[in-house]
């Protein structure tokens, strides 16, 4: 079964359980952090490399920052017309 996992960093396990950080003592990817599953290290459980986590995170934090100036575009124009109308 394959996991239903959203960008960014995972911060629950579809299990339910909040995920860990952790660094990796691997010989193949030493000192390399990771979050994984907080309850089970298994499959079905929430593995994923912080490096991959973390630029997912910036790029939905992106996106929303420009959905966001959008918004606060559209605010300070009905600000600037509501001030017209109190004139
Ligand atoms: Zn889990």
């Amino acid at each position: 079964m394959a996991m239903e996992l959203g960008p960014g960093i995972p911060r629950r396990c579809q299990c339910g359980a909040m995920t860990i950080a952790l660094t990796s003592k691997t010989r193949e990817n030493p000192g390399r952090k990771f979050y994984r599953c907080g309850v089970v290290f298994g499959e079905n459980h929430v593995f994923k490399w912080a490096d991959d986590a973390i630029i997912e995170e910036i790029e939905v934090i992106t996106g929303k920052l420009a959905a966001m100036e959008e918004v606060m575009i559209g605010m300070k124009e009905e600000i600037t017309d509501l001030k017209k109308d109190m004139l």
